[in-house]
């Protein structure tokens, strides 16, 4: 017997036939002696409702005061989808209690809309567990010191699902999604991309940071930090499959380094069209600018992604930086407003129409060459790289956005990741 965290994805849960499809698969490894959790998301489209409802009555400043609303009102998708799919479970005949974050409690900071778990309380919910209940608690949010709700930020519910089964000591945590495992890259994108039997923490955890929205970065973080085995899967094969079968199926995300990982020297294409460029102009180059700069921009929690100075000219320098296309518009508040004053006559300009493409892989550690091949296919579909930005298993570029799904292509055919086609 094992105790078992499931995550249902929102498009999993997206209607009421869904989440009777969910509610027989988990009463089926109920069924077969294991202790379920199951984590499900709110069910498709309903985050974007609610928080489009709230951009239409949205002051013009992104307060905290308002941010916290926001919270207050995303919540809410997530609350509806546990208290469904403990009654479809119940109608199985399953004994099922829901939760929402608050109430386990899932502690987390204040940091509205993007909060980090601190702590989970698994008392509750191993005395459920113990009764033989199945226990359903909300993905994507939790509760801070003050007794606020909080989020986790978009796609949050899987580092949810995964924080509880490191609180709890899971066996596994199974992500259940609309796709059948970790591909290449993109399936939606590039329909030639090959699913992964197995991927590397690290890979996965750059993958997943630089935009691969199967997984949210923290999950992984989590798995990472606490051993949590953990795999991505396929909510929509029958709910009947074989259980030893549905066990194996998927990806694995592993943390030894396999032979077979070793060959392909990149292993996956990431890409993101979520990131927006600010240039702060003809700022002085002495020190202390960077941090006036960006440490200005990192007290607010907003983060900083790829950065670059440039070589000086009459002692004034450019400095370009991008952040998330949800903070670009507080983030040049806050520029104008906090940094610009104590600049003198530096000039600042944005740019939201951008992506990030990006090649990951464990083999770039021994193999030299492989970014200036990433360059040269990009420079034959003539796509203009605007930032470079390296680490030991990556390389990314900032592009212009209507060439994203170009690069993509162009990259995973270059560097051999096409399915092989069949004679
Ligand atoms: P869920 O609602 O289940 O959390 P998401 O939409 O958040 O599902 O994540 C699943 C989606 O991630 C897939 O439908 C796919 O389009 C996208 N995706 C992006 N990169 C990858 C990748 N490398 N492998 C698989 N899916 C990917
Ligand atoms: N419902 C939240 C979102 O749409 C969390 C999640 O799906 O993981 O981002
Ligand atoms: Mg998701």
């Amino acid at each position: 017997m094992a105790l078992i965290v499931q995550k249902f994805g929102g498009t999993s849960m997206g209607s009421t036939e869904r989440i009777t499809q969910v509610a027989k698969r988990v009463a089926k490894w109920a069924r077969a002696g294991h202790q379920m959790v199951v984590v499900p998301s709110a069910m498709s489209g309903e985050t974007n409702r609610l928080l489009g409802m709230a951009k239409e009555l949205a002051p013009k400043k992104q307060t905290n005061e308002y941010l916290r609303e926001l919270d207050m009102l995303a919540s809410t998708g997530e609350q509806v989808s546990v208290g469904l799919l403990a009654i479809a479970l119940q109608a199985e005949g399953v004994p099922a209690v829901s939760y929402a974050g608050w109430q386990v409690p899932v502690r987390t900071s204040d940091a509205y809309t993007k909060a980090r778990i601190d702590s989970i309380d698994d008392k509750k919910v191993r005395a459920d567990l113990q009764a033989g209940k199945v226990v359903i608690i909300t993905g994507f949010q939790g509760v801070d010191e003050g007794g606020n709700i909080t989020t986790l930020g978009r796609g949050g519910s899987d580092t949810s699902a995964v924080a509880i089964a490191a609180a709890l000591k899971a066996d596994e945590a199974m992500i259940f999604t609309d796709v059948d495992g970790v591909y290449t890259t993109d399936p939606r994108v590039v329909p030639e991309a090959r699913r992964l039997t197995s991927i590397s923490f690290e890979e996965m955890l750059e993958m997943a940071s630089l935009g691969s929205k199967v997984l949210q970065i923290r999950s992984v973080e989590f798995a990472g930090k606490y051993k949590v085995p953990m795999r991505v899967l396929s909510s929509f094969t029958p709910w009947d499959i074989d259980i030893t079968e549905e066990a194996q199926s998927g990806t694995l995300i592993t943390f030894e380094e396999d032979e077979q990982m070793e060959q392909a020297v990149v292993s996956g294409i990431a890409f993101s069209r979520d990131e927006a460029k600010i240039a702060v102009l003809g700022v002085p180059d002495k020190p202390g600018i960077a941090f006036q700069i960006l440490g200005t921009v990192a007290a607010a929690n907003i983060e900083v992604d790829v950065i670059i100075q440039n070589i000086s000219k009459d002692g004034l320098t450019d400095f370009s930086f991008t952040v998330n296309r949800n903070d670009y518009a507080r983030t040049l508040d806050l520029l104008k407003e906090k940094v610009m004053p104590g600049l003198g006559a530096a000039e600042i300009v944005g740019d939201t129409r951008i992506c990030k493409v990006s090649i990951v892989g464990i083999g770039m550690r021994s193999h030299v060459g492989v970014a200036s091949k990433m360059f040269r296919v990009l420079s034959e579909e003539g796509i203009n790289i605007q930032m470079i930005s390296t680490s030991e298993i990556k390389t990314s570029v900032v592009i212009d956005e209507k060439y994203m799904e170009l690069a993509v292509r162009a990259l995973h055919r270059a560097f051999d990741l096409d399915m092989p086609v069949s004679a």
